[in-house]
């Protein structure tokens, strides 16, 4: 099965979940204090005149390699805040572009998204009606991503779809900051217990959370210290340096992570694109492969007690992570990538 992130509204990616939520919440929490809502209004009347008036006494910052900025850039313009975008080098063009139809200051760096990430919290450090989106350390993003595990278990029971220890389920999703794989992990061990397993997927020139984890150094190690360059067609999953936060939080909550080659994303998008219809952005297909690896992870089916019977009942889902806001054209350009 493939969960379609890539079709949430307003921002099309997995970002709508932690980004859209962590600014709503700061949103709420401003207006609350400021005493022009309590929590039994109706939410409908921050999208008015009056609250937009009142919101852009304030800013919003974050650094992003694309997607989180498209996702806090756009629901805090709308709100009307002040809102800087610290994009790094890999940020696609047309998600700048976008960002500034909507009156978002955009900052461009040559540099990758640890930089543009730490440019951003420099910029709110100096400024105490700035709130920075912090996403290696925020907690309100991080649980934001995480109540996609509710979501699907919702969809399940409406699906019929057994979850138990005869019938484990797996899910592949992409990593970058880990942030949002990590938030939505956590939601679907609170939803799914013990069966759920949930495996990492990561660019073979990005493996950070593999590395940090792997190391038990987390944030004290770069991809870039092993001499690896995190230079990658999956504009969402190129980050070099792992959320040590999400790293120390769920260790022990993953079961395992594997990496693949850019060109192998290109090809899924085709095939998926050709097959069904379907079109994502390269990060979004890194999940794709997930059920070959552990189906062919012989001494891990082998530790975890997956016999024949459970894998033949066992289910298996993908995350997609993103895509659904790509423009005809850079879709044509990836397809043609695939070369087949
Ligand atoms: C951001 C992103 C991810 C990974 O989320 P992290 O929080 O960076 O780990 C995966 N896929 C897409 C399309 C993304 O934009």
């Amino acid at each position: 099965m493939v969960k379609l992130d890539a079709y949430l509204p307003v921002s099309g990616s997995i970002k709508a979940r932690g980004g859209i939520y962590e600014v709503l919440f700061h949103a709420e929490s401003l207006a609350v204090k400021a005493g022009l809502l309590s929590y039994q209004d109706d939410y409908s009347k921050l999208h008015s005149d009056e609250f937009r008036q009142f919101f852009s006494q304030y800013s919003i910052a974050v650094g992003s390699t694309g997607n989180l900025g498209l996702s806090i850039g756009i629901i805090s313009a709308t709100l009307g805040f002040k809102v800087s975008v610290h994009m790094s080098a890999d940020a696609r063009q047309w998600k700048k572009d976008r960002l500034r139809a909507h009156g978002v200051n955009v900052v461009e760096y040559q540099s990758d998204y640890s930089l543009a990430v730490e440019k951003g919290r420099e910029e709110a450090r100096s400024d105490p009606l700035c709130h920075f989106v912090d996403d290696e350390n925020s907690t309100n993003l991080f649980l934001g991503y995480a109540v996609a595990g509710e979501r699907l278990k919702a969809q399940f029971d409406e699906s019929g779809i057994d979850v138990s220890a005869d019938k484990p389920l797996f899910v592949y999703l992409p990593c970058g900051v880990g942030g949002g794989p990590g938030g939505v992990a956590f939601g679907l061990k609170l939803a799914f217990g013990d069966n759920v397993h949930c495996i990492f997927a990561e660019p073979s020139h990005s493996p950070c959370m593999l590395l940090g984890v792997h190391t038990g150094l987390h944030d004290a190690v770069s991809v870039q210290d092993l001499g690896i360059d995190n230079v990658t067609a999956a504009d969402g999953l190129a980050v070099g340096r792992a959320s040590g936060f999400v790293g120390r939080a769920m260790e022990r909550l993953i079961d395992g992570y594997y990496t693949l080659h850019d060109q192998e994303m290109y090809e899924l998008l085709s095939l998926l694109a050709k097959t069904e219809n379907i079109h994502l952005e390269p990060s979004a297909l890194a999940g794709m492969p997930g059920i070959q690896r552990v189906l062919s992870a012989g001494s891990y089916l082998k530790r975890m007690d997956f016999t024949p019977e459970k894998l033949n009942n066992a289910t298996h889902l993908v995350w997609a992570t993103g895509g659904g806001m790509v423009p005809e054209e850079e879709m044509a350009k990836y397809l043609e990538m695939a070369g087949v």
